[in-house]
């Protein structure tokens, strides 16, 4: 039976071994957590926020309706 656990991580970004208690986990080093960033501002996982222009009057019926 294995006292420790040492629980390994991979870099995303080069695939190289990162502790967990590495500072730039899960990243293996300041470099490649800017280079996952970069990909974010590049656009590789852009969230497309579609334009509508929804300015419609929302129609109140609840006022006929409170007519009891
Ligand atoms: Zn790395």
């Amino acid at each position: 039976m294995p006292r420790k656990r040492s629980i390994k991580a991979r870099c995303p970004i080069c695939k190289k071994e990162v502790k967990k208690s590495d500072s730039e986990f899960p990243f293996c080093s300041e470099r490649c957590r800017i280079v996952d960033l970069g990909k974010w501002a590049s656009g590789a996982y852009v969230i497309s926020s579609p334009v509508q222009d929804t300015s419609e009057d929302a129609p109140e019926d609840d006022k006929s309706k409170q007519n009891r």
